[in-house]
């Protein structure tokens, strides 16, 4: 009998911490129950991992670092990098996923992922690590890495529909969608600039990349926020942008893709009194816009431009998604 106890007590400490190890993960979904006692320490009692300790702080494959209990996204491998500090360090993180809080020390910001609301760590800024000067100073602990290959899960379309602000804004908002990137893409020239876009000589239009999780959000979804976004009847044109760069245009990377968007916008244009004049593209290459684009409105909510353009915008796509 003895025996049986000591075994039984053994089992519930190396399982789960805290709860009598009575309690199950709910849906496949870790809860708190699941954290093994140092889990808990960091993740609920906001403690730190001993630097240089961890699993992750000179781990560099690629794929994306999803919350250690509830497996949300939070950070991608491509902006991770060396702070030499024995935390994983990222510049930045996927949009929407993390949450900043003033600590309890009264000096630090505490970061924290914004599903579940487990403690991450700390961010700083002012540091010149990278060009986005940031630092999430993320445990390991917090953290759990899934290699390329398998987060292979995520979808990708790029959309154009007049100035990228405003679409990448709209679209960062959008539940499902893991990052809203600006850039060019639908012209010939490798690696363009702005100005080069800008003087029409390039072919590209400006666009944004949208990756997205299919299966929290459908492509048939995005496209509706997209044509509520601009004006698909409008030909290289919106609002006072003009020129060919501004045009509207949907670029797959599948022939799944393809057949989707075309009978998408077949079934749409009852809807418009004009023709749609979308343009729906193979896409070839898509090229990141400079840094200074992306984010425009989360950087610049006070430029006139993203308070009478793309605010409007943005509040639209809310309610219709509501
Ligand atoms: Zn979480």
């Amino acid at each position: 009998m003895f025996i049986l106890a000591v075994a039984a007590v053994i089992v519930v400490a190396g399982l789960a911490y805290g709860c009598g190890g009575e309690e199950q993960a709910v849906e496949g979904k870790l809860t708190q129950c699941d954290l093994t006692r140092e889990e808990e320490r960091v993740i609920v009692d906001k403690g730190t991992e001993t630097p240089f300790s961890g699993e992750y702080y000179d781990h560099f494959e690629e794929g994306i670092y999803v919350c250690k209990r509830c497996d949300t996204p939070l950070f991608r491998s491509t902006d991770k990098f060396d702070g030499g500090c024995g935390w994983p360090s990222f510049d930045d993180a996927i949009k929407g996923a993390v949450r900043r809080a003033p600590d309890s020390d009264g000096s630090r910001t505490e970061i924290l992922c914004e599903n579940c609301g487990a403690h991450l760590g700390h961010v700083f800024t002012g540091e010149g690590f990278t060009p986005k000067d940031t630092r999430h100073c993320v445990n390991s602990i917090s953290l759990k890495f899934i290699p390329a290959e398998e987060a292979g899960n995520y979808e990708k379309v790029v959309l154009g529909g007049g100035c990228f602000w405003s679409i990448e804004a709209v679209f960062d908002g959008v539940e499902g969608v893991i990052e809203a990137t600006s850039g060019y893409a639908g012209g010939t020239t490798v690696n363009p600039s702005y100005e080069e876009v800008s003087g029409e000589n390039t072919g590209h239009a400006e666009v944004v990349l949208v990756e997205y999780d299919p299966r929290k959000v459908s492509l048939e979804e995005l496209l509706d926020t997209f044509l509520a976004a601009h004006d698909p009847t409008s030909r290289d044109r919106q609002g006072s942008d003009v020129g060919t760069q501004y045009r509207s245009v949907i670029l797959y990377n599948s022939q799944d893709q393809k057949a989707l968007i075309e009978t998408y916008i077949d079934g749409a244009g009852g809807d418009y009194e004009k023709p749609i004049v979308t343009e729906v593209e193979k896409l070839d290459s898509f090229f990141p816009a400079e840094d200074y684009h992306q984010n425009y409105y989360e950087n610049n909510p006070n430029k006139p431009y993203c308070q009478t353009v793309i605010a409007p915008k943005v509040e639209k796509a809310k309610q219709e998604s509501d």
